[in-house]
Formats: structure tokens, C-alpha cells, sequence
């Protein structure tokens, strides 16, 4: 992408009501606009990091078997009224009169919605189990929209419904979307700590929110250390075979938010693993057995015949919090830092002087190489002063920033920085257009 066509519109301020750093800098950076009050207009940049993230979200979903699909915003109240949601959900719900007065509403999950698919295909316990996802966006008018896209009002959801014949396939289920998270939120450049969730009337201990920890989190998170020094389970995971190992490794330890808290527990971990902290819910998972199935008759045939209500759970993660989540948890003093894997470019090409033969040759060999070998370039060949374009390159936050100056040139060099480290060195020209070939 040529900066001179694009359309990047960086401000030096932000407005004021901007109080933490993903924010700022998305409103910096020009990659995101306010509609109005959790309304958000994704401009060129911030919708490029969105879609690399719910691509990474589908590549997961999609390596641990659930299948994708779409399904409406706008759902009909009647199916909210079987299961009784309607009513309980309150204020939250975004409620809406067609011309026909009939009640819709702008979905803020979808649990009615997929229970209603499954029950118009699904009879025997031949088709099971199933996991089917899709990434929609969601209403939900929250009481106090804030910190941008992290608590919008319209927000962008990535969520799956397993459906299984027993409560022990379900925990199969549960146990692969576990898996997937962490594989997820790992490729984003993340740690997210799978933390015992509140499960309600229905009890039991299958309900985990996935914390990225942040000081600007609003939930405050108690997790044992050696959670965060976990890696995730790996691409190569089979989720064909036996995850409990995997999953128990991690739940083995101590990990809860304020609500589940155990302050003893937790006191009797010993001193240095003790991590008491502020945490962003990025994911949650949540099995609730026949919640739905039962009101909704959502039944399937067992192999003796017999019909009985299908073993539900959903997935949750928040695709377009996520991208405040990664800048919240990857910034420095001069800008966003991308992680490799979602950032908008891979590599930021500063033509420091533009109009000059020479330095132009040089910039469109390379930016031409380095897009043939596949690689993501926001070539800046505006004619600003090269001060304003290195800034502007370290607001923006691309990996590797490559500065073809005028000097390098008659020695045959461009420099390559590390945006991560700050790290620079000098390449010869013809070295780097080689190693491209
Ligand atoms: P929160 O506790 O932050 O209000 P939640 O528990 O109500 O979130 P879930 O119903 O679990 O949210 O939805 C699944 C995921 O959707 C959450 O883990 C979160 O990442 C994301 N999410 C929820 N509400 C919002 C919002 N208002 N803006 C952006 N993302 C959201
Ligand atoms: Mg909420
Ligand atoms: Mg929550
Ligand atoms: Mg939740």
C-alpha cells in the first residue's frame, strides 16, 4: 500500500476523554472513528487488524472442528420468549418494532438463535456432536460505554455452540474450545490465563473467562504465576485425542476472578507466585447443559430410541476488544508495538526523500520484492519531512521498519529497525532484494 493513496488519518492529540492507552492511540492512529456513545466507524488501518484477528479466531475455531456460519443482528423477540430470556435480559437489549409492530431485537448472543437452527435439522444423536460458530456483531447497550472498542455498545463476537448427546461429550467439547482459545490467543502475541468463572444456577466448574492481565483491566484477577509462564498447547495439538492433561494442566493451578475469589486459597500459595492484578475478559467459555434445549425442545434420539434434550455450551471472544486488548498489552512511550501476527503491515517502507531519482529506484525495487515474497508493506512515499514519517512509523507500530535514505543509497544500504527492540542495522540493497528472491 502506497501512504500517499491510502487513507491513515493520524492526529498528534486525542481527545481528552480517551483515558487509557489503546484508546489513545486507536484514535491516534486514525483507526477507528465514534459514531456515538460505543459506536464505532473501523476505518482503513483498524479494520485490516480486525480482520486479521477474527481470520486467526476462524483458523483455530476451525483446526478444533467447529464449523462456521452467519447469523443474523437482528433477531424475532418470539424465540427470546421461549426461553425466557426476553423479559430477564432487561436493559442491556436493544428492543426494536418492525412496521408490522412485531418485536425484533438487535442480538446481544445468540444461544435462541442457534438453538432454533438445531432443532429444525438435528434428530439423532448420529449428527453429534456438533460445534458451529460465527463472528457477528452484537448489541449490547452497556450502562457506561468506555475505553473504546474494549466496552462498545456494537461490538464484534466471535461465538460458538457445541451441541452434544451427553454431559461427557460436552465436556469434550468444553475441552477442545479450551484448548482452541489458548492456541488463539497465543498466535495474537497474548497470555491469556484461563480463570474459574461464575457458572450461576447451574453450577459446576465448566465456565472459564480467558484474562489478559492490564492495569487498565476491569475486573481484578488472582492467578498463580505459573500460569503466565504457561505456553499454549500448540498448533499440532490433536484435537482428535484425549485433551484432559492439557486442560488439567492449566486448572490445576490457582486462577480466579473477583467474583469466584478464594482469598485463602490464594493465600496459600507460596509468596512469589502469587499474582494479584487487573484483567481484560478477551474470551469465555460457558457449558449450561439443557438451559436452552429444555424450553426450546431442542431433542435428539439416543441409540435406544429414546428422545432427550441436547448438552449445550457456548464460546465467546471478543474480536474487536481484542484489538484494544493487544495495544493495551503491546505499546511503548512512541506508539503501538503489533505483534507479527495481527499487525496491519509487516513492514513500514520510509522513502526519506521522495522526488530524488535515486531513493525512489531503490523504494519501489523493494517495496515490488518484498511484496512479491509475499510480504505485507505500507510504503510511506509522501513528501513530509522524514522526522514526521519515522514518527508517524513508530505511532503506527509496524514490525520492521526499512528507511531508504539518500546517503545509504550511494553505499548501496538501506537500515532495518526492529520496532520491538528498537534495533537497527544497515543492509546492503542487493543483499536484501537476494534474500527476497
Ligand atoms: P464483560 O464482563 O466485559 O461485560 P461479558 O461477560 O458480559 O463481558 P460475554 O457474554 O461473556 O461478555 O461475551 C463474550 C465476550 O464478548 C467477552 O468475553 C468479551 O470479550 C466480549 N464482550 C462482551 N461485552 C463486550 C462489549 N461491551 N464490548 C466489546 N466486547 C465485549
Ligand atoms: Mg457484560
Ligand atoms: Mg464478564
Ligand atoms: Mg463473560
Amino acid at each position: 500500500m502506497r501512504l500517499s493513496r491510502y487513507f491513515l488519518p493520524v492526529t498528534k492529540d486525542a481527545p481528552a476523554d480517551a483515558a487509557i492507552a489503546s484508546h489513545k492511540l486507536m484514535l491516534r492512529t486514525g483507526m477507528v472513528r465514534q459514531n456515538g456513545a460505543g459506536i464505532y466507524s473501523w476505518l482503513p488501518m483498524g479494520f485490516r487488524v480486525l480482520k486479521k484477528i477474527e481470520q486467526i479466531v476462524r483458523e483455530e475455531m476451525d483446526r478444533a472442528g467447529a464449523v462456521e456460519m452467519l447469523m443474523p443482528t437482528l433477531q424475532q423477540a418470539d424465540l427470546w420468549r421461549e426461553s425466557g430470556r426476553y423479559e430477564a435480559y432487561g436493559k442491556e437489549m436493544l428492543r426494536i418494532q418492525d412496521r408490522h409492530e412485531r418485536d425484533m431485537l438487535y442480538g446481544p448472543t445468540n444461544e435462541e438463535l442457534v438453538t432454533d437452527v438445531f432443532r429444525s435439522y438435528v434428530k439423532s444423536y448420529k449428527q453429534l456432536p456438533l460445534v458451529l460458530y460465527h463472528q457477528q456483531w452484537k448489541f449490547r447497550d452497556e450502562v457506561r460505554p468506555r475505553f473504546g472498542v474494549m466496552r462498545g455498545r456494537e461490538f464484534l463476537m466471535k461465538d460458538a455452540y457445541s451441541f452434544d448427546l451427553t454431559e461427557e461429550d460436552a465436556r469434550v467439547s468444553y475441552r477442545k474450545m479450551f484448548c482452541a482459545y489458548l492456541n488463539a490467543f497465543g498466535r495474537m502475541g497474548l497470555t491469556a490465563v484461563p480463570m474459574r468463572a461464575d457458572t450461576g444456577p447451574i453450577g459446576g466448574d465448566m465456565s472459564h473467562e480467558f484474562i489478559i492481565l492490564a492495569d487498565t483491566g476491569e475486573s481484578a484477577v488472582f492467578c498463580d504465576k505459573a500460569l503466565l509462564d504457561m505456553p499454549a498447547p500448540g498448533l499440532d495439538l490433536d484435537f482428535d485425542g484425549d485433551l484432559t492433561a492439557e486442560v488439567e494442566k492449566r486448572t490445576q493451578y490457582y486462577a480466579a476472578t473477583e467474583e469466584m475469589h478464594d482469598a485463602d486459597a490464594f493465600a496459600a500459595l507460596p509468596a512469589d507466585r502469587q499474582v494479584s492484578a487487573r484483567g481484560i475478559e478477551v474470551g469465555h467459555i460457558f457449558n449450561f447443559g439443557t438451559k436452552y434445549s429444555v424450553p426450546m425442545n431442542a431433542v435428539v434420539q439416543t441409540t435406544d430410541g429414546q428422545m432427550v434434550p441436547v448438552q449445550m455450551g457456548s464460546y465467546g471472544i471478543g474480536v474487536s476488544r481484542l484489538v484494544g486488548g493487544i495495544i493495551e498489552a503491546c505499546h511503548d512511550e512512541n506508539g503501538i508495538v503489533w505483534p507479527e501476527s495481527v499487525a496491519p503491515w509487516q513492514v513500514g517502507l520510509i522513502n526519506m526523500r521522495v522526488g530524488d531519482a535515486a531513493c525512489d529506484a531503490v523504494c519501489e525495487r523493494i517495496y515490488q520484492a518484498l511484496q512479491a515474497a509475499g510480504r505485507e508493506v505500507l510504503y510511506d512515499d509522501t513528501d513530509e519531512r522524514a522526522g514526521g514519517k519515522f514518527a508517524r512509523m513508530d505511532l503506527i507500530g509496524l514490525p520492521w521498519q526499512t528507511t531508504v535514505g539518500p546517503r545509504g543509497v550511494a553505499d548501496g544500504k538501506v537500515e532495518v529497525k526492529n520496532r520491538k527492540t528498537g534495533e537497527k542495522h544497515e543492509v546492503s540493497i542487493e543483499d536484501m532484494l537476494n534474500q527476497l528472491d
